[in-house]
């Protein structure tokens, strides 16, 4: 007997259909003598419906109110859920967060889980129920409802998983797994049987969104294995786990972030301390920046670049005004048209000459590499944003990941790879 903590997505609970395919799968799993745990996300794109709503009342809705609202869309899952086992003769508990003993910070809107208390849902358990909890929300000391931010439900799995002991951690999605790159624009992408918690942080931080990047935190923390695998389908996905557990590839997947602006402040005074005061500033203001770059000057001035995500941008342009004028720079730019392409592996702490590598396979395919940033498992480069399939298919195949296998998007529905289109360039 195992203890399996699972998580479904929005997409896996969009329709009754899907809900009741769910319910199919927990029983069988029940069934084959294992105590089982749902944590469900709210249906389809319910959490962007709440928000709308609240949107449409209060252009800056106050974020404890805000918490109430959106907590709902996952009770909504977590009750039917546990209708449709019912019907199935299974006997199921539905839970919210503050049910299923899940305190959290008081920090409204992205709380962190503080603590687990098991006992009802360990008592569950033991007693037969299928528990199904309500992701994404938490309660404080005080009482208050709270949510741990857009795609929590990972987290709270993952949370769960360590808080009872269980033997695996298995999150369904839309995709059936990790990917060496993302097969939508790589389509000899190749889905990893398994790769290490570094990796998945580095690739998750690049750009990769399959697993929320606090969820991998927590996993790796408290040593939770997650399994990321399909719901449309009975296909083992990619195990998420210690490295010492596996081979080290070289390059082990490539990822890419177009959600990000470069920024150039233009012949900044070439003084002490600049730097420090230009980046004090942007900091004070909470807008989290990346990758910068400062030109060598011959002339007393210098440019700095960084990048920042494009949703900062209407906060981050005023800070810059300011500090043009403050620091006597000439003036900033904001190009849009960029794009992040990364390589991890944890390989290349050994191997030598894998930026190089890169380097030259960009330079003979026509991309222009405008900044660079690495890691000890990470090279990284901000290209032209038109460049970027470019990019990602030649690393991929210089790099030795191409599958013999042409991916087809069959498991994903016609509204789904709309929406999946439009977000990507
Ligand atoms: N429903 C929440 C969201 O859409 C939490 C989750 O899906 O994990 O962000
Ligand atoms: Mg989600």
């Amino acid at each position: 007997m195992a203890r399996i903590v699972t998580k479904f997505g929005g997409t896996s609970l969009a329709t009754p259909q899907r809900i009741r395919e769910v319910a199919a799968r927990l029983l069988a799993y029940q069934n084959e003598g294992n105590q089982v745990v749902a944590v469900v996300s709210a249906m389809g794109k319910s959490t962007d419906e709440l928000l709308k709503l609240a949107h449409d009342v209060n252009e800056n809705p106050p974020a404890r109110e805000l918490d109430q609202l959106l907590a709902t869309g996952e009770q909504v899952s977590m009750s039917i859920l546990a209708m449709a086992l019912d019907a199935r003769g299974a006997h199921a508990v539905s839970m919210t967060g503050r049910q299923a003993g899940i305190v959290t910070t008081t920090v409204h809107n992205k709380a962190k889980i503080s603590e687990i208390n098991a006992e009802r849902i360990n008592k569950e358990l033991e007693a037969g129920g299928i528990v199904i909890v309500a992701g994404f929300q938490g309660v404080t000391r005080e009482g208050d409802i709270t949510t741990l931010g857009r795609g929590g439900s990972d987290t709270t799995a993952v949370a769960l998983a360590a808080g009872i002991d269980a033997d695996i951690c298995e999150i369904y999605s839309d995709v059936d797994g990790i990917y060496t790159a993302d097969p939508r624009v790589v389509p000899r992408a190749r889905k990893l049987d398994a790769i290490s918690y570094e990796e998945m942080l580095e690739l998750a931080a690049a750009g990769s969104g399959v697993l929320t990047m606090r969820a991998v935190e927590f996993a790796r923390n408290y040593g939770v294995v997650i399994h990321s695998r399909s719901t449309f389908n009975n296909k083992p996905g990619t195990l998420v786990k210690e490295a010492s557990e596996m081979e080290q590839a070289i390059v082990s997947g490539i990822a890419y972030d177009n959600s990000e602006a470069k920024v150039t402040l233009r012949d900044v005074p070439d003084d002490v301390g600049i730097a420090a005061e230009v980046f004090g500033t942007i900091a004070d203001a909470n807008i989290n920046i990346d990758m910068i770059v400062q030109n060598i000057s011959e002339n007393g001035t210098t440019d700095i670049s960084f990048t920042a995500p494009m949703g900062e941008l209407p906060r981050l342009q005023p800070v810059l005004e300011a500090a043009v004028v403050k620091f006597g720079a000439r003036k900033f730019v904001v190009d849009e048209s960029v794009a992040k392409v990364s390589i991890v592996g944890a390989g290349m702490k050994s191997n030598p000459g894998i930026a190089a590598k890169m380097f030259r396979v960009l330079a003979d395919n026509g991309v222009n590499i405008g900044m660079i940033s690495t890691s000890a498992i990470r090279v990284s480069v901000v290209i032209d944003g038109d460049k970027t399939e470019t990019a990602l298919q030649t690393l991929h195949t210089a790099f030795g990941l191409d599958s013999e296998e042409v991916f087809e998007e069959t498991q994903l529905s016609g509204e789904e790879l709309a929406a999946k289109k439009a977000k990507g360039r």
